[in-house]
């Protein structure tokens, strides 16, 4: 086992990183910006370097950076968390050429899967069922996008190939506003993501996003530990997510899960990883993969009482998977609302000082965050301040300990979203449970009464880095 690790991330994710790490008993190195100096985990480490300002392209995002701090410190293995670096095969490779090891897939696997062509062509080839689209990516002749869309049927979606984090991405209603979609969606991938490939998928109207979390080690064995239900979005962007996903037949799921399963073993997949489907009428589409772990990880962690990101550990250290199929037991159910720094119905990002911080607790909860009373909130990050897991025999137990566990918490200084958080809990059509994706998003377009802005926290300012779902 490693005796070093160092995190190239920052916030919850970084203080989950070092909590698995210490129990292991291997030492951790946390790299930190100026912004990030006073930080819990920063504090808690055996090692820290910082390695720049606060603005993450010179800091979580500079390779070199990152790369001289495993050096000085002798680090023998880097986790990159999510979002940051995490899904950027270039730095997969780097780090394996200074001679550490990537806590994540292969830099080849990283490659294929990120970018969403090469990726729903793998899923393709190894029996994944897909939404139906392009074949690939979107040529330039116009006739043949206006061909292709036809076949497909309208409403499209218009996808670049490098997206991520929910951006990206244009509905199509009518053939008259196809080609200029393509060109804006096209111009905006080049500028954000760096490659202006696009691609073209059916729109699905009322799906629900579902997802399967797998594990796979170097020699050829993978398990899929249930799924996740993450419909409960704005902007493309989860707000809510829950393990299992209510109301879908168990055959259905077992089907899709051996499949993605199957898929790790077909393409030589390392490391933990999360196959997204979209679900309508019964039927998964596969939308993309994420080849790390993901925000929503402990609902997963909770229902299976597998710790994911040791795993993730152990399979990087080159370990075997300890289970097979067969020994994953899926038991209960357990909700996770994600808390951000923002106004709650505005949106608006509230960065600032948070003077006071009680976070709940009690049977079955768990609260995986950095914040405390006196934590600064950066503007220069993604909003999330940390996640309220509850956990439950049932459904219905997990809604009413989140209930009480939202009823509890006090964040004071800064706003949150804890009040949509305790609308949403007590929502009919959440309880019943199954709601699609445009839910929220409609919900929200209802509301009669949106409260006044009683900004108490500083000013906010655009964040410079969305962490990636
Ligand atoms: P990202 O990598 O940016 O998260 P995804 O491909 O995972 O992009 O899509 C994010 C979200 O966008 C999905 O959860 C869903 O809400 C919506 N979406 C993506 N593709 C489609 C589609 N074909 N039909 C309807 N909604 C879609």
């Amino acid at each position: 086992m490693f005796e070093k690790i160092l995190i190239a991330n920052r916030g919850e994710i970084a203080l989950r990183i070092q909590r698995a790490c210490r129990e292991m008993g291997i030492k951790t190195v946390v790299v930190h910006s100026e912004a990030d100096k006073d930080a819990k985990y920063v504090k808690l480490a055996d090692e820290s370097v910082c390695i720049g300002p606060a603005p993450s392209a010179q800091s979580y995002l500079s390779m070199p950076a990152i790369i001289s701090a495993a050096e000085v410190t002798d680090a023998e293995a880097i986790h990159p968390g999510y979002g940051f670096l995490s899904e950027n095969a270039d730095f997969a490779e780097r780090v394996e050429k200074s001679g550490f090891v990537f806590i994540g897939p292969r830099p080849e696997s990283i490659r294929l899967m990120g970018d969403k062509v090469s990726a729903k062509q793998a899923m393709i080839r190894a029996g994944v069922p897909c939404v139906p689209g392009s074949d690939g990516a979107l040529p330039d002749d116009p006739k043949e996008i206006i061909q292709t869309a036809r076949r497909v049927g309208y409403p499209v979606i218009i996808k670049a190939a490098g997206g991520g984090g929910g951006r990206g991405m244009r509905v199509v209603h009518t053939e008259a506003a196809l080609l200029n979609a393509v060109t804006m969606t096209k111009a905006e991938a080049g500028t954000a993501f760096g490659n202006p490939e696009v691609y073209m998928e059916k729109y699905l109207e009322n799906p629900r996003h579902v997802e399967i979390q797998v594990l796979a080690d170097e020699h050829k064995q993978a398990v899929w530990l249930g799924e996740r239900d993450c419909s409960m979005q704005r902007r493309h962007q989860k707000v809510i997510e829950e393990a299992p996903a209510p109301g879908i037949p168990r055959k259905l799921i077992e089907k899709i899960g051996d499949r993605c399963a199957e898929a790790c073993r077909k393409i030589g997949y390392r490391g933990a990883g999360t196959f997204e489907f979209l679900y309508e009428n019964g039927e998964f589409y596969f939308i993309e993969m994420n080849t790390r772990v993901q925000v929503e990880h402990p609902v997963t962690e909770m229902i299976t009482g597998i710790d994911i990101v040791q795993e993730q550990i152990r399979i990087a250290c080159g370990e075997k998977l300890r289970f097979r199929q067969r020994d994953i037991m899926l038991s209960g159910h357990a909700i996770e609302c994600r808390i951000n720094a923002e106004d709650p119905f505005k949106f608006t990002p509230s960065p600032g000082r948070i003077t006071g911080w009680h976070p709940p607790g009690g049977p079955g909860i768990r609260v995986d965050s950095h914040a405390y009373a006196g934590y600064y909130v950066p503007p220069n990050y993604d909003s999330m301040v940390g996640k309220v897991i509850a956990y439950g025999a049932t459904r219905d137990q997990a809604i009413r300990r989140m209930q009480i566990a939202l009823s509890e918490m006090v964040v004071e200084g800064i706003l949150t979203n804890i009040p949509l958080h305790r609308e949403l809990m007590v929502d009919a059509r959440f309880i019943e449970g199954g709601t699609n994706i445009h839910y929220l998003e409609q919900k929200l377009a209802h509301k009669p009464d949106l409260p006044k802005d009683g900004a108490i926290g500083a000013k906010s300012e655009a964040a410079d880095a969305k962490a990636d779902q």
